[in-house]
Formats: C-alpha cells, sequence, structure tokens
C-alpha cells in the first residue's frame, strides 16, 4: 500500500488519474478533476456497486434524482438548521478551521489544559466540542488560554468563540435572485431518494423490505477540504435507502454492515485495513437508531469510508403529509407542506405505517482513493531496479489490456496489432488500448504504475515469421501478467476465453 498520500498525488498527476480542479488559474480548493484514466477507475467502481446492489438483487429499484433541490427538502430534512460544522478562526493569522479538526491535531498538553477548562472528562472530544458549542465565549477565551496551536504558523492563536456553519452551496433559479428562487445544490444524494419513495412504491408496486439506490453528486461547502480527494467540496456517493418493517430494522442493519464489508473486500481492499465502528450513544445524530461507519487504514489515517445509518422512520416520517395520522416515532417537524403521503399500506391488514430506512452511504472519491491507495506497490525486481505496480483487482483497471507491436516500422506488425485491438474491444470488456508509443519494456513499466493487467504483445511470430524459419507459431501472441511479469504464448483465438475469465465479475 501507500506510505503517503503524496506519492498517490504524484502518481495520479503523472499518469492521467486525478487533477487538482480549474489548475490552470490557480485550482479551486475542494474540487478535483478526473483524467483519462481517474474516470475509467472512477466508472468501474460505480458500475460494480450498481451490479451489485440493483442487478443482482430482486430487491432494488435505481434512481437518478436532480441536484437542484427544492429549498423545501432541506427545510423538512433538517439540513437547514443543522447540517453545519464548528467553525473557528484564528485572529492573528485569520485562518479558519473546523474546530474538532483543529483540536485533534493539538499536542497532547495544550488539549488537556482545555478539556479542564471546559470540564468534561479528558479524552472525548465530541463531548468537549458539544460542551464548546454550548459556551462559544467561554470556548473561545479557553482556546486562546489553553495556546491552541495554528497549524499554518505552529503558533498559539487568538481564537474567536466557535460558530457553527452551514455547509449547503445555496443557488437562485430562474432570473431573479431572491429569496423565492432560492435552492440548494443538494448536500447527499438520499433525500433525492426520500422524496420519490412514493412514485417508485407507486410505479414499482414493490412489498417490504425494498430499496432504491442511487449514484451522484453532492456539494459540501466543507470549511477544510483536505487529504486530496478524501474531503472534498464536491463528491460522489453511492447511496441505498432499505426500507423495512419497524421491528424487522436491527436485523437489516446488521445484514447490511456485514454485506458492505464483504463487498469492499470483493473490490480488493483487505479486510485488515476495513475497521467497523459502531458510533456510542453520544456522537449518534438525534434521528439515528445505531451507526456503524466502515473505517479505512488511509495513508493519512484510519477514517470513514462509508456510513451504514439506522434511521427509523425520521426521513419518510419528515416529508410525509398526514404526519399525525400515522404514529411517526421519531421526532420530526410539523410538516405543512408536502403533498404525499410517504407511507406503506399493509396488505395484510390494511393499516398505514411509515417504513423504517437503513442507508448505507458510501463516497465514491473516498473509495477510489482506498482503491489506489491499496493497490499501490513499489517491488523491488531481481536486476536491482524498482518498479511501482498498481494492483488493482483486473475488473477495475482503468485498461484492461494494451495491445503492443514488437516494432512501430513492420505495417504487417501494427496492422495485425491494430486489428486484435478492434477485437477485443468488440467483447465489452472494457478499455483495450493500442499502444505503439515507445519500447516495449517502457510500455510495460507504465502499464503497470496504471494497473494494466494484461499486456499483449504482437511479434515476428505472430504474422508467422518466426527466426527459425517455420510459420508454427502464427496467430500467437504473448500475454504477459502484471502482477508475476511473467509471458504465456496464446494462440489468438484462445484470447477471448482467456480474458472473460479473467475478467468476470
Ligand atoms: P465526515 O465525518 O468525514 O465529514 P460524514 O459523516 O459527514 O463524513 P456522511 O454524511 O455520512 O459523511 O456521508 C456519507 C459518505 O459520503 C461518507 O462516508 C463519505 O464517504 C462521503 N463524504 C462525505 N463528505 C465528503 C466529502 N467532503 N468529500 C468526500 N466524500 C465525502
Amino acid at each position: 500500500p501507500a506510505s503517503s498520500l503524496d506519492e498517490l498525488v504524484a502518481l495520479c498527476k503523472r499518469r492521467g488519474f486525478i487533477f487538482q480542479g480549474s489548475e490552470i488559474y490557480g485550482g479551486l480548493q475542494g474540487t478535483y478533476d478526473y483524467g483519462p484514466l481517474g474516470v475509467e477507475l472512477k466508472n468501474n467502481l460505480k458500475q460494480a456497486w450498481w451490479r451489485r446492489n440493483v442487478y443482482e438483487r430482486d430487491d432494488m429499484e435505481g434512481l437518478d434524482a436532480s441536484i437542484l433541490t427544492h429549498r423545501l427538502v432541506l427545510h423538512y430534512s433538517g439540513h437547514e438548521a443543522t447540517f453545519a460544522d464548528p467553525m473557528v478562526d484564528n485572529r492573528i493569522s485569520k485562518k479558519r478551521y473546523r474546530l474538532d479538526h483543529l483540536l485533534k491535531e493539538q499536542p497532547e498538553e495544550v488539549l488537556r489544559r482545555l478539556y479542564r477548562a471546559m470540564e468534561v472528562e479528558e479524552g472525548n472530544l465530541h463531548a468537549l466540542v458539544q460542551a464548546m458549542m454550548q459556551a462559544p465565549e467561554r470556548a473561545g477565551g479557553a482556546m486562546t488560554a489553553a495556546g491552541v496551536l495554528d497549524p499554518a504558523t505552529a503558533e498559539p492563536g487568538d481564537w474567536t468563540p466557535p460558530r457553527y456553519f452551514n455547509m449547503m452551496f445555496k443557488t437562485y433559479v430562474g432570473p431573479v435572485e431572491d429569496e423565492a428562487s432560492l435552492a440548494y445544490l443538494r448536500p447527499e444524494t438520499a433525500q433525492g431518494i426520500f422524496v420519490n419513495f412514493k412514485n417508485v412504491l407507486d410505479s414499482t408496486s414493490r412489498k417490504l423490505p425494498f430499496g432504491i439506490a442511487q449514484i451522484g453528486k453532492a456539494f459540501r461547502n466543507e470549511i477544510t477540504p483536505r487529504n486530496f480527494i478524501f474531503r472534498v467540496r464536491e463528491f460522489e456517493q453511492m447511496e441505498i435507502e432499505y426500507f423495512v418493517r419497524p421491528g424487522e430494522d436491527e436485523y437489516w442493519h446488521r445484514y447490511w454492515v456485514e454485506e458492505r464489508l464483504r463487498w469492499w473486500q470483493e473490490m480488493g481492499l483487505s479486510r485488515d485495513n476495513l475497521v467497523p465502528y459502531e458510533q456510542p450513544p453520544e456522537e449518534l445524530a438525534h434521528y439515528a437508531k445505531a451507526t456503524v461507519d466502515i473505517l479505512y487504514r488511509f495513508p493519512h489515517g484510519l477514517e470513514e469510508l462509508e456510513g451504514i445509518a439506522n434511521r427509523t422512520d425520521f426521513d419518510l416520517g419528515s416529508h410525509t403529509k398526514d404526519q399525525e395520522e400515522l404514529g411517526i416515532t421519531a421526532r420530526v417537524l410539523r410538516n405543512e407542506h408536502s403533498t404525499a403521503r410517504l407511507a406503506y399500506r399493509d396488505p395484510d391488514t390494511g393499516k398505514w405505517f411509515v417504513p423504517y430506512v437503513i442507508e448505507p452511504s458510501a463516497g465514491v472519491d473516498r473509495g477510489v482513493l482506498a482503491l489506489l491507495s491499496e493497490a499501490f506497490t513499489r517491488e523491488e525486481l531481481p536486476n536491482g531496479e524498482e518498479r511501482i505496480v498498481l494492483k488493482l483487482k483486473p475488473q477495475l483497471a482503468p485498461i484492461k489490456v494494451a495491445v503492443i507491436p514488437l516494432v512501430k516500422n513492420r505495417p504487417e506488425i501494427t496492422e495485425y496489432a491494430k486489428r486484435l485491438k478492434a477485437r477485443l474491444q468488440a467483447l465489452g470488456l472494457g478499455r483495450i488500448l493500442y499502444e505503439d508509443t515507445g519500447n516495449i519494456g517502457k510500455a510495460y513499466r507504465r502499464h503497470d504504475e496504471v494497473g494494466t493487467p494484461f499486456a499483449i504483445t504482437v511479434d515476428y511470430d505472430t504474422i508467422g515469421q518466426s527466426k527459425d524459419g517455420t510459420s508454427r507459431l502464427k496467430d500467437t501472441v504473448t500475454v504477459r501478467d502484471r502482477d508475476t511479469m511473467e509471458q504465456i504464448r496464446l494462440h489468438v483465438d484462445e484470447l477471448e476465453g482467456f480474458l472473460r475469465e479473467k475478467l468476470r465479475w
């Protein structure tokens, strides 16, 4: 695995996986652009998720809701009031930080002084932040007195009282920029699923339990985007809302934690680097009955890759009309605007109720970062040289096969290689690249670095002009394996079977 983020950032830029957004104008912080190989890797990951969660199941429907979202959706979901992170400013350096991130980076003795000043049991950072937000004036003073360091300057700061900052991006829909035209870029894809619950149910006649799956962009105005594509302002999520009968929720919650852990391992992440973390009661969001985060050992630390929450009837209960008739258990805002009953009529009893929901919510970009980090390998070769290999699962690799002519100046060889590329491309296994840009050794090295699992070389033997004067190797090619670097010789007619076997899910 990668030992640092810098190593991955460098590879991503050098080989065309990921670039800084708006780079030529100095970059737009918290945005990244996926390059020629990055887009393939990301698409492969999303397709694998979709295949597993939609196509291979018989209890799931897909959805692609819009990014621009009506203000009332995010009002009743609770985002307008509470989708905020605690923020604090250093009056000296004018730098701004997310409070919990800032505290995590402090030396122990500084933190100890702060715990004491705020009268919070030492070691419980979550409780400390809460105490500080409840007494912001005192907290600002305590931070300054405790000598909280500014990471930018490594000097103690003069800290303002911390305050909440709402992370939603606002925009205006239509030509007039006023209150009435205010809309949001969605901060999560989930709300699009909840508000379409009735549409999906009515159009598919689903019975509980069933789920709705969605992949798409989400936007959060993070106070301090950082750690490459780990924390950004524009990212993608892969989310499932799985609707169940109250009472069956705990079973399904456990089920989805196991299922998601299994899936990430199938994507190539090792079990040792995946850590399920059960949120203690004091950390739970008010609507969640239980949440298990799947943490991954990223190069910058053990951090959240996916969260799996039991959200009870909070979401449908928040957005439904007829709230008082439905026996909602969660604490929801009184909804005076919704035009739909987001509930389920029990086919046996005829009684209406609001289903509970289990939400596995994964970040695509964090997934890509985890895959890259896990796959990154430095190897010493027998001849003493070093190579970098990206040991991605072949199914996820941006390029499946490189077809390389041994020489560039023999039309019989290059034309053969081009025809072979077209033939393999038609199999629909992903991107097959015809490659005649350098010497063979260099091409192999490059494809090792970007994770291409197979390199096929077309040579004199292939066109029936072997050194021994025979044509017995006609129509055979060499296939080089990325990980073992071993080469085998196959007849071109065997390639389809070989590749299908190696690349099937
Ligand atoms: P964090 O605590 O790291 O800010 P979160 O708990 O707010 O994350 P959720 O709201 O649970 O995150 O979002 C679900 C998933 O979306 C996360 O597990 C993560 O993979 C992804 N995600 C959330 N925020 C970001 C971000 N700013 N950049 C990239 N991915 C993100």
